[in-house]
């Protein structure tokens, strides 16, 4: 028996903070061989969007034009054991040491090799108030640890991983330049165990895009 969870939030066209608008048309607009009968609901969807837009997925080719793409990502980073980390008694806009994130990996029993890390800051719930860019953010030091401790994939419950005010990118950095992508805005990781669980976050192959919008499931 496994229960799935879903850690994405939903998109609701009208109130993202970035560009996501959807217009609703007939599907004989798109492709005249196409018959919609008078009165028929039979309907398609024009998107225009910011590729970084609620739950998403950034992969190294944000940063590095050399680095892999939407449509090179490996499936098995995509998917696997998982683990979760607690930050939630860190405050606000206060660095995550290194020494923090390795007391919150012994604290679970360490992070198996290949495992998909989600970091939980305690922000899933103020998502979309002026609260959630103060969340806490990681050291260099610290992410490097982790990328060295086997971490496939990141996610974390925050608008990102970055220093603020750093125009470096350089957290982004260390992770794309070991290979690991980055999941951003999480939700509901307060339903997670701590371990023994599988994550899923399988983005759309996209040849040249960088980051898109991606459902992540965990099973139990
Ligand atoms: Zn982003």
């Amino acid at each position: 028996m496994s229960a799935l969870i879903d850690l994405t939030h939903i998109i609701y066209p009208e109130h993202t903070p970035r560009r996501f608008s959807v217009e609703t048309i007939g599907a004989e607009t798109v492709n005249k061989n196409v018959v919609r009968l008078q009165g028929q609901w039979y309907i398609m969807s024009k998107i225009s969007m910011v590729s970084h837009i609620a739950t998403h997925i950034e992969v190294p080719y944000h940063l590095f034009p050399d680095g892999c793409d939407l449509a090179s990502l490996p499936l098995e980073i995509c998917f696997g054991q998982a683990v979760l980390l607690d930050f939630t008694h860190i405050q606000k806009r206060v660095e995550i040491s290194m020494e923090e994130v390795k007391e919150a990996a012994e604290r679970i029993g360490g992070i198996p090799e290949k495992s998909i890390v989600l970091c939980n800051l305690g922000y899933s719930s103020r998502y979309g108030t002026e609260e959630y860019s103060q969340s806490p953010y990681f050291s260099a030091r610290a992410l490097q640890w982790l990328a060295d401790s086997g971490m496939k994939l990141m996610g974390v419950d925050a608008g990102g991983v970055e220093i603020p005010g750093s125009e470096e990118h350089g957290n982004h950095g260390i992770l794309f330049s070991n290979r690991i992508p980055l999941i951003e805005n999480v939700a509901h990781l307060e339903l997670l165990p701590v371990s023994h669980f599988q994550v899923a976050a399988f983005p759309y192959p996209i040849k040249g895009v960088e980051a898109f919008p991606v459902r992540v499931v965990a099973f139990l």
